[in-house]
């Protein structure tokens, strides 16, 4: 979608700072982070939300996850992590390109919650 911003990021039309990419699926650190590490796993191909996901898009993004995870486990040593998702704008969905927040956790007062 030539106006969403995430497919921009995909396309290398504007910045972001790679955390992790394959095939399907890229994820980059939040421009806004609410803990240090702060990050969003985003599908390459458009897909505004949960209720437009296919299976297989589904699949490709939370195979990653993982990893990703431990990446960021091992680069900022967080005591926890969230994994959060807003889906429509009554849910806090502010970006219309499906995305999964993975908030690195620092204790009491990390900025989080
Ligand atoms: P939502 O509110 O849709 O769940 O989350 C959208 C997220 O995208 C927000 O946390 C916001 O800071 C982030 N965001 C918005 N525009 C950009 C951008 O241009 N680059 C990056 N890296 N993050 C963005
Ligand atoms: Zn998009």
């Amino acid at each position: 979608m030539s106006d969403c911003i995430f497919c921009k990021i995909v396309n290398g039309d504007i910045p972001a700072a790679k955390v992790y990419e394959n095939e399907h699926v890229l994820a980059f650190l939040d421009i806004s982070q609410v803990t240090k590490g702060h990050t969003l796993v985003i599908p390459k191909v458009h897909k505004e939300n949960l209720f437009e996901l296919t299976p297989e898009t589904s699949k490709d993004l939370f195979e990653s996850v993982p990893e990703i995870a431990n990446a960021l486990k091992k680069e900022f040593s967080p005591l926890g992590l969230n994994l959060v998702n807003n889906n429509g704008e009554h849910a806090g969905q502010t970006v219309f390109h499906f995305h999964v927040h993975l908030i690195p956790r620092y204790g009491k007062g990390d900025g989080f919650g």
